[in-house]
C-alpha cells in the first residue's frame, strides 16, 4: 500500500516529511486528526532501517492517539513525530532547533511533547523556536513527570473496575499483582498501600523490586510469576502485548486494570478475557491521565486543575462498561465507540 492509500485507509489528514541537511534532520509528522483541536504527538527519536518504518510508527501512533484525547474529553487531536535518527548519537540543539522551526511552520496544527528517545530538556530547546510545545520544565510552565498521573488516574479507573464488578469502590478491600514498578507502576504501588490494600510486584530489575518493597511493605514475585497470582486485580504497568493467549489462561485474577500501553496482543485478547470472566479496562482509557495532565499546560498549568481532570477517568470508565453491557460489547469495542461517537458529532473520522 502507497502512503496516500494507507492514509486515506486510516483517515489520516496529514503527512508532512522534513529534511534539514545543515543538521542532518530527516523527520516525519503525521497528523490523523484536528477535529477536536489541533493534533497532539510524542517526538520518538529512533534508528528506523527505512523511512517506511517512520512513516508506518507515525501513520499508527497518530491514529491511536485520536482515540485518547477524543475519550479523554480533551479538544485535542492525535498527531506524532518522528526523526530517524540515534538519540545518543545524532541529537543536537541544531537539529532540534530545525525541528521546532517546522513545527512552527505547521501553525498551530500540531503541538509536540516528549516520547522515547526524547527529554524534557529536548522540549526546552525545542521552545526555542516553537510555543507549540508541551512537557518543557516545570520553571517555563511545564507538568513535570507525568507517570504519578498516569498512576492517579489509573486509580480511579481500578476504583470504577471495582464498582462494576462487586458493587463497591474500596481499593483495601482487593489484592493487586503490578507487573513493572518503574514510574507508573511505582506510583500506582504507592497509592494503592495509602490506601491499605495488599499488593504484589514484579519487575525486570531485581533491585528496583527490591527498594519497591523495602519502601512501600508489598511481596515480591519472580516476573514471570505475576500473571499466575491469586490477587483481585492484575495491574500491567510495564510494556504492551502482556495479555496474549499464553497468559490469558494463565490469569487468576478478576479484573486487569493497569498503565501500560497497548496490552493487548490483539482485539482477540479482551474476548477471551470476558469470556473467562475478567473484566478488561482499555488500556487508552485508563491510562490517559499522564495525557490529561499535559493537556493543562495549554490553560497555564495547575496541580488542582490536573488533578479534577485525571479524576474525570472513574466517569469515563464506568460510561465505557455501561455502553458495553448495553451494546453487547467487550468494553474495548466500547471504548472505540464513545471515542468514535465524539469524533463523529464534532467533525470528520473515517470508521
Ligand atoms: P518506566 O520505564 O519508568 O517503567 C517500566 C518498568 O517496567 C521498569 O521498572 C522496567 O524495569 C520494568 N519492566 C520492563 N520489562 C519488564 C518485564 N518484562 N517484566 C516486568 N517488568 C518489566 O516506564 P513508565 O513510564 O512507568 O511506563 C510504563 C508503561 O506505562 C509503558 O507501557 C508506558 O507506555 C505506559 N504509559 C506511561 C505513561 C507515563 O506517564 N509514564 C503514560 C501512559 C502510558
Amino acid at each position: 500500500m502507497n502512503l496516500l492509500e494507507a492514509m486515506s485507509a486510516e483517515g489520516h489528514e496529514q503527512i508532512v516529511h522534513f529534511s534539514d541537511p545543515g543538521s542532518a534532520l530527516k523527520c516525519v509528522v503525521a497528523i490523523h486528526s484536528t477535529a477536536l483541536g489541533p493534533a497532539i504527538g510524542g517526538l520518538r527519536m529512533w534508528t528506523y532501517a527505512q523511512e517506511a518504518d517512520a512513516e508506518r510508527a507515525a501513520l499508527e501512533s497518530s491514529r491511536a492517539m485520536t482515540y485518547k484525547t477524543a475519550l479523554a474529553g480533551l479538544n485535542l487531536g492525535g498527531g506524532k513525530a518522528v526523526i530517524i535518527g540515534d538519540p545518543e548519537k545524532d541529537k543536537s540543539e541544531a537539529l532540534l532547533r530545525a525541528f521546532g522551526r517546522f513545527i512552527n511552520s505547521l501553525g498551530r496544527r500540531f503541538i509536540v511533547t516528549d516520547d522515547v528517545g526524547t527529554t524534557v530538556d529536548d522540549m526546552d530547546c525545542i521552545r526555542e523556536e516553537t510555543a507549540h510545545v508541551l512537557g518543557v520544565h516545570p520553571v517555563h510552565g511545564g507538568s513535570g513527570d507525568p507517570s504519578s498521573f498516569t498512576a492517579l488516574g489509573t486509580l480511579h479507573g481500578i476504583r470504577a473496575c471495582l464498582e462494576r464488578r462487586f458493587g463497591h469502590a474500596e481499593i483495601a478491600r482487593a489484592s493487586y499483582a503490578v507487573q513493572g514498578v518503574g514510574g507508573v507502576g511505582y506510583h500506582l504501588v504507592q497509592l494503592l498501600r495509602a490506601a491499605g490494600a495488599k499488593v504484589f510486584v514484579a519487575d525486570i530489575n531485581q533491585e528496583r523490586v527490591e527498594q519497591v518493597v523495602d519502601e512501600t511493605r508489598t511481596e515480591a514475585v519472580p516476573m514471570h510469576q505475576i500473571y499466575d497470582v491469586d490477587a483481585t486485580v492484575f495491574a500491567p504497568c510495564a510494556m504492551g502485548g502482556v495479555i496474549n493467549e499464553d497468559t490469558v489462561p494463565r490469569l487468576r485474577c478478576q479484573i486487569v486494570a493497569g498503565g501500560a500501553s497497548n496490552q493487548l496482543e490483539s482485539n482477540e485478547c479482551a474476548t477471551e478475557l470476558e469470556q473467562r470472566g475478567i473484566l478488561y479496562a482499555p488500556d487508552y482509557a485508563i491510562n490517559a491521565g499522564g495525557l490529561m495532565n499535559l493537556a493543562v499546560e495549554l490553560e497555564g498549568y495547575s496541580d488542582e486543575r490536573a488533578r479534577h481532570r485525571v479524576s474525570s477517568i472513574g466517569r469515563i470508565m464506568r460510561r465505557i462498561f455501561e455502553r458495553a453491557r448495553g451494546d453487547s460489547i467487550t468494553s474495548w469495542q466500547a471504548a472505540d465507540r464513545l471515542a468514535e461517537e465524539r469524533l463523529l458529532a464534532v467533525g470528520q473520522i473515517r470508521r
